[in-house]
């Protein structure tokens, strides 16, 4: 039985602007107080987990640990079906020391040229995992998963979003999501499907801040 979330507040345990907006979005109809770990300056831990599950787990941890209030982590990434599902959890890595994500999408680019070739014969389908995890103090966290499938596209398309948004392109879809509105890109992102399954088990469903007692 999922533990369900009664507190007033948490601890957002990411540092990366564009999550924090997506998340912050994806919240705002709990009612629930969201600060940062950013905001809070916190330290940011080292991810040396093996797994998507792992490192979600480790940064909620070390921002419970930090603050003493439940923390919501988000450990996500893309994985590329003709690079063996490279880079994974290593997406952040491939940006370089300066984050610079035009060199991650060149380098997902090149590194598909190399191996079939031509860009256009290459495998190109990815997709987008998140994984959150809700950690309480007591040391209780709850997990919840969310991929989007799609393809990817080179040149990059668009500037929205963040990280790899603009080479993917969502199934059934026109635009990346680097050229999506916010509000585009949330109705079917990795990480607004995982917030729905968080939602839905850990927080009643709810869609709305809960009532206030009246007594
Ligand atoms: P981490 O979870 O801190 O290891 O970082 C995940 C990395 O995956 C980000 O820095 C992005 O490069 C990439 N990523 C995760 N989610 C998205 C997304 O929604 N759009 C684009 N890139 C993403």
């Amino acid at each position: 039985m999922a533990r369900t979330f009664t507190e007033q507040r948490l601890v957002l345990a990411t540092q990366n602007a564009g999550k924090l907006v997506e998340i912050k979005a994806l919240m705002a109809p709990l009612g629930v107080d969201v600060v940062s770990s950013g905001e809070l300056g916190l330290p940011e831990p080292v991810e040396d987990g093996d797994s998507f599950v792992a490192n979600a787990a480790l940064k909620a941890k070390a921002a419970v640990d930090a603050t003493g209030f439940p923390a919501l982590a988000d450990d996500s990434g893309i994985e590329v079906f003709g690079l063996d599902r490279q880079p994974g959890i290593y997406s952040a890595r491939w940006s370089g020391p300066d984050r610079d994500f035009g060199l991650a999408m060149a380098r997902v680019h090149r590194e598909l040229v190399e191996r079939y070739g031509d860009f256009q014969q290459a495998d190109k389908r990815a997709r987008f995992v998140a994984l959150l995890c809700l950690a309480w103090p007591d040391g209780h966290q709850e997990f919840a998963e969310g991929e989007v499938m799609g393809e990817l596209v080179y040149p990059p398309r668009g500037t929205g979003g963040f990280g790899y948004d603009p080479i993917f392109l969502p199934e059934g879809q026109t635009k990346t999501f680097g050229e999506m509105l916010d509000s585009e890109k949330s109705q079917l992102s990795h990480r607004a499907r995982a917030m729905a399954t968080l939602i839905e088990t850990c927080f009643g469903g709810r869609t709305s801040p809960p009532p206030t007692p009246t007594t």
